[in-house]
């Protein structure tokens, strides 16, 4: 919510122009994506735009729901048709939000604190919020809003009763720090540290380090490690000494920090030129846990906290669960599991993120009390009124506070006082088919509640990262031009990924169409409430009847096969739109050139509408076949002609895969087919790294063995060991989809970031590994593979391709899906 503004402000903060003038209103809120629209009424939407994607597209949706104020850079062709409504023109709609985010910001009377840096805004940001909130109302921005558009909508998330207010500012390019600084315009920064991420836009890492600086213009206080190099040197430079307040291990800052490990606890020491000492302690002992810390302590010292103030707000820090996941429930509910969230703004976000989920029967709120000062009457009225915009079904209130919420006609509701007194009065059988969100400080352990809604609980788990779909679907998004469709492969389980929430996501991407192997994989997901056209690759004669009850379309691979279709639907009286598969040198399905008279025919008598003709290369990924390749396309450009030729109308074409897209775009054609490229692998080779893992395959240790040299390990006795040493057995086997060929040696695992061996044969449900050097615990966990262990690595150590490793991933492994 926005301090209320009426339409010409708007106008002039924005420097934009009243083309059209609806009704007078004052406008309290901001919609930048059609999808999240909840304050229909006094709301503006600025119609932002991208390389591939413009704002305006949306307008009509916003219309529908209820939207009259929007904010617009290029005029739309039908702009009298929207009755009532108001548009402001300006140069760009992106500087048109900054610029009211600037407005709104400088209403903010109290204290912003900015934070920049590469590593670790996240975490201090969440941690220093923890602490103030013991003394003051404070905001922060939501997960990791940091970005262009990010910051603005943080800013808007801050309220009159807020006294301190955090905003993180993240960069990706030269240029953007200015702006970020011009909104944030921070009393009070810190400057994390500086990773080599982003470096793109940057000549040298001294240069990154300059334009974060910037965010430190015009603030009274700038925090930083000095022993960070570049980062001291451009705050150096830049900024008087009087403000700059630096911290380091070695002497000659404003406080030397040092640290002592003990067994349970770390003791931290911060000392003054002065010779005053602060002592504190924390259950941190890994070093970047300690120099966010430390950033931490540095920031509250300087906001007046006390050492015992400070001391008592070190108890309340965990790791952090920054993340949204998406979870599968007891009896066909989908949790959405936020189990560390504790304001108003991250539950907007979470209620947000339920908004886009897959359509369930209800949806259920389970919410603990605000432990925040100043929570009060009228923030539990803000909540009763954001889970009546919200449609929530049913909340779950837990704590003593929470019953402010009161009574609601919109939404029925049940309180108990502890996390136990929900789980214990035994209420699995009530849940059917809905969407929970679980939401709510740390110490009432909602980790509990989640655990106890599950569907699964087993150890191994396979967690998919939705930004890093986003991400890759991107990368290809842009690689094409915008008026070219996307096909998104989802067979086989989408590729391993769990076909339902991706195909739920691609659907929020505003992907064109989708594509499964069989019929049955297709009517899964329609069961599942996915909507967009699905295209069913082999479609067998015995499924037609399902194919056409579902609005599948099925693809049409033989003459043999158009006719038992075209049959069926005489028989039935039945239209089915269909897609044919041409070959030109895969050799799989397809119909072949000589063919064609005869398909022809078969077009003509049955008279099924035909949405696509497409081919499939059969060596887009490797660069020797690239002659091939471009013979087989241009083969599929004569064929479509001598189809289209007897048509009156013009079906879609298309020929490239994921490498089709990257090796030969002149041909993208209609429409492209992405597969493996979406699920993080660039199989070319040719583009490096642009792309995100999107999988991690994890597991945890169920057993350590002390063992002595020359003892065997597992089946046959495969394992011997070399020297005394100790082994972890994991919970993963090829049951599981760990594959037989990592025995002995040939895989392994990371556990505490150290490689851990594979030793003797893997077993059905688990693996030996050697942790002999590696400090670990039974019950630790191990990443199988993700960021930090390449999947092409280990295809090829065991002489497969990605592609299997992904889909043999077993059903049984426990699939989640988060955003961070
Ligand atoms: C699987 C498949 C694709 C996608 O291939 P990737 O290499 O995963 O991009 C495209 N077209 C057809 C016909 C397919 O079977």
């Amino acid at each position: 919510m926005i301090k209320s503004i009426d339409i010409k402000t708007l106008a002039t903060l924005t420097s934009g122009k009243i083309i059209v003038q609806g009704e007078a209103m004052a406008i309290q809120h901001v919609i930048t994506d059609s999808r999240n629209i909840i304050f229909e009424s006094q709301a503006v939407f600025i119609a932002l735009t991208g390389p591939n994607y413009d704002g305006a597209h949306y307008i009509h949706e916003a219309y529908h729901r209820q939207v009259r104020v929007y904010i617009i850079q290029s005029i739309p062709t039908d702009i009298h048709e929207f009755q009532n409504a108001t548009f402001i023109l300006v140069e760009d709609t992106l500087k048109a939000l900054q610029a009211l985010a600037i407005y709104q910001r400088n209403h903010f009377m109290g204290q912003v604190i900015g934070i920049t840096g590469s590593n670790g805004k996240t975490i201090i940001k969440e941690w220093l919020g923890l602490i103030l909130a013991t003394k003051y109302p404070i905001a922060k921005s939501p997960k990791s809003y940091n970005s262009q558009v990010g910051v603005p909508l943080s800013i808007f998330g801050i309220a009159p009763y807020h006294k301190i207010a955090i905003l993180e500012a993240g960069i990706s390019k030269p240029g953007e720090m200015t702006v970020l600084n011009k909104m944030i315009s921070p009393n009070l920064v810190i400057y994390s540290n500086l990773g080599t991420a982003h470096q793109e836009g940057f000549e040298t890492l001294l240069d990154k380090a300059f334009e974060k600086s910037q965010l430190g213009n015009g603030a009274h206080y700038i925090i930083y490690r000095k022993d960070h190099l570049p980062v001291s040197k451009a705050l150096e430079e830049r900024f008087d000494g009087a403000i700059l307040i630096s911290w380091s291990q070695k002497p000659g800052s404003d406080y030397t920090f040092s640290v002592k490990k003990g067994p349970e606890y770390t003791k931290i020491m911060l000392i003054k030129p002065d010779f005053s000492l602060f002592t504190f302690s924390c259950s941190f002992s890994d070093e970047a846990s300690l120099e966010n810390i430390c950033h931490v302590i540095t920031a509250c010292l300087t906001l007046g906290f006390s050492e015992k103030e400070i001391q008592s707000g070190l108890q309340l820090l965990k790791p952090l669960e920054m993340r949204l996941t998406l979870k599968q429930g007891i009896h066909n509910s989908l949790i959405i599991d936020d189990t560390y969230n504790n304001d108003l703004e991250g539950l907007k976000v979470a209620l947000d993120f339920m908004q886009v989920q897959r359509p369930k029967k209800r949806k259920i709120l389970v919410l603990s009390d605000f432990l925040q000062v100043g929570a009060g009457a009228e923030l539990y009225n803000e909540v009763s009124k954001l889970l009546t915009q919200y449609k929530i079904d049913h909340l779950y209130g837990i704590g003593d506070n929470i019953t402010l919420v009161g009574k609601c006609e919109n939404f029925t509701s049940e309180f108990y006082p502890t996390t136990d007194d929900f789980i214990t009065s035994n209420l699995n059988n009530t849940f059917d088919h809905d969407l929970i969100l679980v939401t709510g400080a740390r110490t009432f352990k909602f980790e509990k509640i989640v655990n106890y809604l599950q569907q699964r609980v087993h150890g191994t788990t396979l967690e998919i990262n939705l930004n890093a779909l986003t991400h890759n679907y991107n990368f290809y998004r842009h690689k094409i031009d915008a008026s070219t469709k996307i096909m998104v492969m989802v067979k086989a389980f989408a590729y391993g990924g769990g076909p339902a929430e991706i195909a739920n996501h691609l659907q929020q991407l505003k992907a064109d169409y989708l594509a499964v192997a069989y019929t049955d994989e297709g009517v899964y997901l329609r069961e599942q409430g996915i909507t967009l056209p699905i295209m069913v690759m082999n479609p067998s004669e015995e499924s037609f009847f399902q194919l056409s009850k579902h609005h599948l379309e099925p693809v049409v691979y033989s003459l043999n096969h158009f006719k038992l279709l075209g049959n069926f639907c005489i028989q039935e009286n039945k239209t089915i739109s269909i897609h044919l598969d041409l070959d030109t040198g895969m050799h799989r399905l397809g119909i072949s050139l000589e063919e064609i008279p005869d398909l022809n025919k078969l077009i003509h008598h049955y008279k099924l509408p035909i949405v696509s003709l497409y081919t499939h290369l059969a060596g887009a990924d490797e660069q020797i076949h690239e002659t091939y390749s471009i013979h087989q396309l241009n083969k599929f450009i004569e064929m479509t002609e001598l189809i289209s030729a007897h048509l009156t109308y013009k079906p879609l074409r298309h020929a490239l895969n994921s490498a089709g897209i990257i090796s030969y775009p002149q041909y993208q054609l209609d429409m492209v087919r992405l597969g493996i490229g979406l699920y993080g692998i660039e199989i070319t080779g040719k583009e490096k790294s642009p792309l995100k893992s999107i999988s991690t395959l994890k597991t945890t240790i169920s057993q350590i063995k002390t063992l002595q040299k020359g003892q065997t390990i597992g089946y046959s006795r495969k394992g011997i060991m070399l020297k005394d040493g100790k082994i972890a057995t994991i919970s993963i086997g090829y049951a599981d989809g760990y594959d037989r060929r990592f025995s002995n040696g040939v895989g392994f695992v990371l556990i505490a970031g150290q490689k851990a061996p594979v030793i003797g044969n893997v077993c059905m449900d688990m693996t030996m590994v050697d942790i002999t050097d590696i400090q670990a615990n039974e019950g630790d966990e191990v990443m199988v593979y993700g960021e930090g262990i390449s999947l092409q690595d280990l295809a090829s150590s065991i002489g497969t391709i990605p592609y299997e490793l992904l889909t043999n991933i077993s059903s049984r492994v426990k699939r989640i899906y988060y955003v961070d």
